[in-house]
């Protein structure tokens, strides 16, 4: 059984009284998150607590990274559930902010990130990087973290956080954990929440195709072309009509910048696509390989 308390913090004072109230002789580390916890979000929280970290974590949807048409209002919100899943985690501190709080009237300043907040996910959901960036930064300033943890699920956020940090001298050390996934592969998300059942037997498919591709280019020179690796990703997606795909691509891992030769550069194959009312989102690192 676990004795441990965990301190809840509401106000952002209460958070910043707590952050000072924290020795220097461990890292803080911290992982934001839109609760709905799942396997995925728990590695975050292993991995810190295997770095030796003192572990804040952050549940708050944030309304500034939805558009006007996505999913805010019924996003699911677990708060109990999430709540007893970190108790077992053992964390030192659970941040529950509120909207009111993190945005008062007139909150009037965002972070904009320059370079490939409008490509890929930036295309479908032009101000979502906006949202994302300014309330990690705020985050950041109140729990002021030595190491931050986030998913490679979320590769284009984890990369544009990367660099923020660099771009604005942020002296958080960021770290990319590797996607978690379902038994079938499934790339586990809060959103799978609203596959409905027959929605969810197909919905493996995107990862089936995403190593497809990625084994394809193993195993045959001819098929490290980058379209031709985006041909077989396609192929693999022909016999299930409901995945709407939204896009995929194929680019340098160091810049998430276009990759138009063979893979002599490490690589990832990102893509988006849309099962019914649901949007879901994966990628495979390939590459690199030798001319
Ligand atoms: P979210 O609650 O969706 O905002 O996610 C919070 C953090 O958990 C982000 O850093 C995500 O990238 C990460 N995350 C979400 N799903 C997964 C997963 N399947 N594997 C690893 N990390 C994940």
């Amino acid at each position: 059984m676990h004795t441990h308390k965990i301190a809840t913090l509401i106000s952002i004072d209460e958070a910043m009284k707590y952050r000072a109230s924290l020795g220097t002789t461990k890292r803080v580390a911290f992982i934001p998150t839109m609760g709905a916890l799942h396997q995925g979000h728990l590695s975050l929280v292993r991995r810190a607590r295997e770095d030796n970290c003192l572990v804040i974590v952050s549940i708050f949807v944030n309304p500034t990274q939805f558009g006007p048409n996505e999913d805010f209002s019924k996003y699911p919100r677990t708060l109990e559930r999430d709540v007893s899943l970190l108790y077992q985690e053992n964390i030192e501190a659970l941040f529950l902010p509120n909207t009111a709080n993190m945005y008062p009237p007139n909150y009037s300043t965002y972070i904009s990130p320059q370079s490939m907040a409008a490509e890929l996910c930036g295309k479908t959901r032009p101000q979502h990087f906006q949202g994302v960036l300014t309330i990690v930064l705020k985050l950041f300033n109140i729990i002021r973290p030595q190491v931050a943890y986030f998913g490679k699920k979320d590769y284009q956020q984890l990369f544009l956080i990367k660099k923020m940090a660099l771009d604005l001298n942020l002296d958080i050390d960021i770290v990319g954990v590797e996607t978690s996934r379902d038994h079938d592969g499934l790339a586990l998300s809060s959103r799978n929440q609203y596959l409905t059942k027959e929605e969810r037997v197909i919905a493996p498919q995107i990862y089936a195709a995403l190593k497809k591709a990625k084994e394809q280019a193993q195993r045959e020179t001819k098929y490290r072309d980058p379209d031709q690796i985006l041909k077989v990703f396609l192929k693999s997606l022909e016999p299930y009509p409901e995945l709407k795909l939204e896009y995929v691509e194929i680019r340098r891992q160091e810049d998430l910048t276009q990759i138009h030769e063979a893979f002599l550069e490490p690589a990832v194959i990102l893509t988006a696509v849309r099962l019914g009312s649901t949007r879901l989102i994966d990628n495979i690192e390939v590459g690199p390989y030798e001319a």
